[in-house]
């Protein structure tokens, strides 16, 4: 991804890392940051940078008095302005892994724009020193973004945003504005709320999704719809959220779950091409939700690692260990995986995993490691020589690997499993790093239970279309009805979901009764949404793709935070302009609010 931006100005004739080769012995004016200042014996050398990257300066004879003198007393990040011929290096001093690592330029003169103070945090980053704590970095979020990681991950940014509107403007679609002043909306977070200074004791919600805005605007004729859309969601964090986040939204009419996702693929192929000079395959793989938490114990699976979940219970009840008849017995089943190799890993590490199990919401997990001394864990004493076949005839465990059992209800075991596999699976070397494995996962439910309290909530969001799209079979058995829901995974993260969406006003109010609210509730939030299907609408669908996870992924980034120019830290605050703030007692009794300090 070269920077080969025009960017001459009346300061400068290039950016500093355009200066290549092809400039050798011109004249030529460059202005950037002081990245590095070196003194080897008497040669003067600076780094200087800006966006495009580093040019080195060399000063000598060839520089004019008020330079050298100049050159002394530059600090880091001082603003400087340099004038001069570009030259070629000798040969020894070439280096290939810079764009302008062929030249240099001799600067006949210097000038300083602006001073730069002793550095709260380090730009330029010796290789082997850490970067300053996330806290440091969010706080002096201006000299962290000069890195050129940042810069680059700022740049891929725009590269994959200018693809995406390549690509859906060549699909027919239409950029929309939607209001961030809106009413309560129903994505099963909380939302952020904006008091009205006109309208005392009411109060704007802003967007969790503009998910209702995009329905209603192909209801208005709009066809395709498509935003890079600013989300809210008033959530404690979990790790790597954030609560403002962007997606990248997408709205049809007309058109079946496949149509949505050969629109989508289209989308991600140019993105990849753009962005990171890959060709996708496609289509992409479909695996129905069911059969991905029968495999894989999960929504989202990491296809890259091979081992695949198997049901054990029927060779491993009544061989006389207690965990696994009691659970069985209960309603349960026994499930497992094999680790292959996995026989080497140390008690402590298999312990660990029995942690982690925990953690998940299982009782626990055990295992049975098979070596050319017969087998070990807790229930070998209870594997006989014909449990013994059966075993290796299900599972095909080899001698050297490890079969991780857990044995409960599947939404305690599915979790559990989840976890295991892929965490085993890294600490064994068995991800298959360099495959790309996307997915489309199909047929949600159309609801979930929450175990803790047996509430009914939607598994994606309300306006989803059942397969089946009976009223009455909404209201009496709402667990049993799936819906043309779907996600997009890309090796085991969810990068984005949605649906073919209900346009029927009876099943859509039956979808929202089931989840408890009454018909003047339904009328009171989603009158206005009904109203519209009153007058002619189409059959749609659409999706939201998480831009900060798909950038961080394609930066190779950990954090969406590394990907986002202001982000909060997993508080909630801004530590840039120190946000959330107070705000004067006038104003909020503008607002006719007062602050209950026992609140
Ligand atoms: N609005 C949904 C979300 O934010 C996505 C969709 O169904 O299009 O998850």
């Amino acid at each position: 991804m070269t920077d080969s931006a025009p960017l001459k100005t009346r300061y400068r004739d290039a950016g500093c890392g355009q200066l290549d080769a092809s400039w050798a012995d011109r004249d030529a004016v460059v202005a950037g940051w002081v990245h590095r200042r070196r003194d080897l014996g008497g040669l003067y050398f600076v780094d200087i940078r800006d966006r495009t990257g580093l040019l080195q300066l060399s000063f000598g004879d060839w520089t004019d008095e008020s330079s050298l003198n100049l050159l002394e007393d530059l600090n880091p990040e001082d603003v400087i302005q340099a004038r001069g011929i570009v030259g070629r290096r000798p040969a020894a001093a070439i280096n290939p892994g810079m764009s302008t690592g062929e030249v240099e330029l001799q600067v006949a003169h210097l000038d300083r724009l602006s001073v730069s103070e002793p550095l709260p945090i380090l730009v330029y980053q010796p290789p082997e020193e850490e970067l300053p704590s996330d806290e440091l970095r969010l706080q002096h979020r201006v000299l962290d973004l000069r890195r050129p990681e940042m810069q680059h991950n700022l740049r891929l940014r725009h590269v994959v945003t200018d693809a995406t509107r390549a690509s859906l403007t060549e699909q027919g679609f239409l950029e929309v504005e939607t209001p961030l002043l809106t009413r309560q909306t129903p994505e099963g977070a909380r939302d952020y709320i904006v008091p009205s200074r006109m309208h005392q004791g009411r109060f704007f919600a802003l967007p969790q999704s503009p998910q209702l805005y995009k329905q209603l605007l192909v209801t208005g004729g709009c066809d395709r719809y498509f935003q890079i859309a600013k989300c809210l969601r008033d959530e404690d964090l979990r790790a790597d959220r954030q609560p403002e986040f962007t997606q990248i939204d997408i709205e049809m009419a007309f058109v079946e779950q496949e149509d949505v996702f050969e629109m989508a693929e289209r989308m991600f192929t140019r993105i990849w091409s753009d962005g990171l000079g890959e060709e996708l395959e496609t289509p992409f793989a479909h695996l129905p939700h069911a059969e991905a938490l029968e495999r894989y114990g999960t929504d989202k699976p990491d296809l890259r690692i091979p081992w695949e979940l198997i049901d054990l219970t029927d060779v491993l009840t009544g061989i006389g260990f207690g965990i696994f008849d009691g659970a069985a017995s209960a309603g349960g089943r026994i499930r497992g995986f094999v680790a292959r190799g996995g026989a080497a890993l140390s008690r402590s590490r298999v312990d660990h995993y029995n942690e982690r199990a925990q953690e998940a919401g299982a009782k626990g997990a055990l295992w049975l490691k098979r070596t050319s001394e017969g087998w070990s864990g807790a229930p070998a004493r209870f594997v006989g020589e014909e449990t013994a076949a059966e075993l290796v005839a299900l599972t095909g465990i080899d001698e050297g690997d490890i079969l991780f059992i857990v044995a409960g209800p599947d939404h305690e075991s599915n979790p559990a499993l989840d976890v295991l596999r892929r965490y085993v699976a890294r600490e064994l070397d068995a991800v298959a790093e360099d495959e790309s494995r996307w997915l489309w996962i199909t047929e949600f439910p159309l609801f979930e239970k929450d175990w803790d309290t047996g509430e009914i909530a939607p598994a994606q969001h309300a306006f989803t279309m059942p397969v089946n799209p009976d009223p009455a079979l909404i209201a009496e058995d709402p667990l049993s009805v799936t819906a043309h829901a779907y996600d997009i995974v890309y090796n085991g993260m969810e990068f984005g979901s949605g649906s073919i969406r209900c346009h029927y006003p009876d099943v859509q109010r039956a979808i929202l009764s089931a989840i408890g609210l009454t018909p003047q509730q339904i009328e009171a939030r989603f009158g206005f949404l009904l109203e519209a299907f009153r007058y002619g609408v189409p059959p749609h669908g659409g999706v939201a793709v998480g831009l900060d996870r798909l950038v961080a992924v394609m930066a190779g980034s950990t954090s969406i935070r590394d990907v986002i120019a202001f982000p909060k830290t997993a508080a909630a605050r801004g530590l840039l302009e120190g946000s959330p703030s107070t705000v004067e007692p006038e104003e909020l009794a503008e607002l006719g609010i007062r602050i209950d300090p026992q609140g």
